[in-house]
């Protein structure tokens, strides 16, 4: 495990790396870098390296566009899929303003912030995600992914039926070998969809590697001859691809979320915690499910949430808390897709947990029934409310929530509406497919 600048200037040395990919995320989530060779490292080490942050979506303008990349040398690892005259490795950097102080407006810092709030109190955070994705063929002309399946599988299948198993174990093993292990993968319930789980870790170890993972999973595709897409709804009357996430609080080495002693084994701590992100989970939704097409995915019927509740066993409740006690308590957030920016995300979810466990928040009563069976007028007896239902009402509840603009910071969070805003306006005066053969015939 290489943590020092000096062991990765070594490692350099004597893998014969050629690049180095200095990565960064942008508001919208989407992975950023410049390249630089072998030799400019130590330079970028001791320096940084200089960037024009004014290209680079919700960074700054350009009057005071000159921005640092400063590499963070435990992020180190080489890309197996380069080969020997190209060797590339990747190292993933923080963001400084030319006087050395950390951009507000940079992601990975939102989420260090709340992790050392976390940490006054004496938790640390630790996030495994559950990422699922497509994959697509291309168009030999065009190179163009299609929108057809690939496979005609479901949960679990295997091979005939299965035709990404390959890509999968080649993306599995390309994750290992970047040093994030891989607990399990599988066919998912869609048609040419696939889900890979990979270990739990503290949480900005988490957020990083559901950057590279991503990377990866498109890299693979790419090199065979496939488009992986993480696009929450590609096909209508299937399930999306979500990004379950499961959240745990340690405390003096200890599950915090653990109580032998009380009801279902679970702490007051987690009880709190879940009331937190309930709380704030309009707000948050604006994060974790950021774009248009991210509510086409959030409808019943498609193991996707609607409703705000939460169950300690139950499936259909937006936060679930899965069966393991002990050190594996946890809860898992079931709204979250791909989509959204990492960082951001454990960020909000995070603080809102946190702000749960300071204020003694108490969540509705648990939902043990089916959610999905139960008529609007039994969940309204219940007091079940739902989730923003687009993205336009996602980002008005945003607006109105001054804990997540906090996490976010007044930069991220002016830019962040005014992106996704805009977005709204250029969809809702587009003219969709399903508007021409719902109404070009017969109106
Ligand atoms: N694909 C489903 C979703 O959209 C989840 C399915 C599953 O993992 N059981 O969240
Ligand atoms: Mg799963
Ligand atoms: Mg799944
Ligand atoms: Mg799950």
């Amino acid at each position: 495990f290489i943590v020092e600048r000096d062991e990765v200037l070594k490692v350099v040395e004597s893998e014969k790396v050629k690049f180095i990919r200095l990565q960064i995320t942008d508001i919208n989530g989407l992975l950023k870098n410049v390249e630089i060779p072998w030799d400019e490292l130590k330079n970028s080490f001791e320096k940084g390296t200089m960037f024009d942050g004014s290209s680079i979506e919700g960074f700054v303008r350009i009057e005071e566009s000159d921005m640092y990349l400063r590499p963070d040398p435990s992020t180190f690892a080489i890309y197996p899929w380069t080969d020997q005259g190209y060797k590339s490795a990747r190292l993933i950097c923080d963001v400084y303003n030319s006087n050395g102080t950390p951009f507000e407006g940079d992601p990975r810092y939102r989420l260090k912030l709340v992790l050392n709030k976390l940490k006054e109190k004496g938790f640390s955070a630790y996030v495994g995600p559950e990422p699922e994705f497509f994959l697509l063929p291309k168009d030999s002309q065009s190179n163009k992914p299609i929108l057809k399946f690939l496979d005609n599988g479901g949960y679990f299948d295997l091979l005939p039926i299965d035709q990404g198993e390959e890509t999968r174990k080649d993306i599995v093993l390309a994750l290992e070998e970047m040093g994030i292990n891989v607990e399990a993968s599988h066919h998912e319930v869609a048609p040419s969809q696939h889900e890979i789980d990979f270990t739990y870790d503290e949480a900005l170890k988490t957020a990083d590697n559901i950057q590279t993972f991503k990377l990866v999973v498109k890299t693979i595709a790419l090199l065979k001859g496939l488009h992986a897409t993480f696009m929450p709804k590609p096909f209508f009357g299937e399930n999306g691809s979500g990004m379950h996430t499961h959240l745990s609080l340690f405390k003096d080495g200890k599950n915090a979320f653990y109580d032998e002693n009380k009801e279902f084994e679970l702490s007051e701590t987690l009880r709190y915690f879940v009331g937190g992100v309930l709380k704030h989970i309009k707000a948050i939704t604006a994060i974790a499910n950021p774009t248009i097409n991210s509510y086409k995915r959030l409808v019943p019927g498609y193991e996707a949430p609607v409703n705000i509740a939460w169950s300690p066993s139950n499936r259909s409740a937006l936060i679930r808390v899965p069966a393991a006690r002990g050190k594996g308590t946890r809860i898992e957030v079931r709204s979250p897709d791909p989509t959204a920016n990492p960082y951001l995300l454990l960020a909000t979810l995070l603080a809102a947990g946190l702000e749960g466990i300071e204020n003694n928040i108490e969540p509705p009563s648990p939902v043990i029934s089916n959610i999905y069976h139960m008529t609007p007028e039994e969940r309204d007896k219940v007091g079940i409310d739902h989730l923003p239902g687009n993205l336009k009402e996602a980002i008005e509840e945003l607006k109105k929530d001054d804990l997540i603009k906090s996490v976010l910071g007044n930069h991220i969070f002016e830019k962040y509406i005014e992106l996704k805003e805009s977005e709204w306006k250029e969809f809702s005066i587009n003219v969709t497919d399903w508007e021409i053969n719902k109404y070009l015939w017969i109106m």
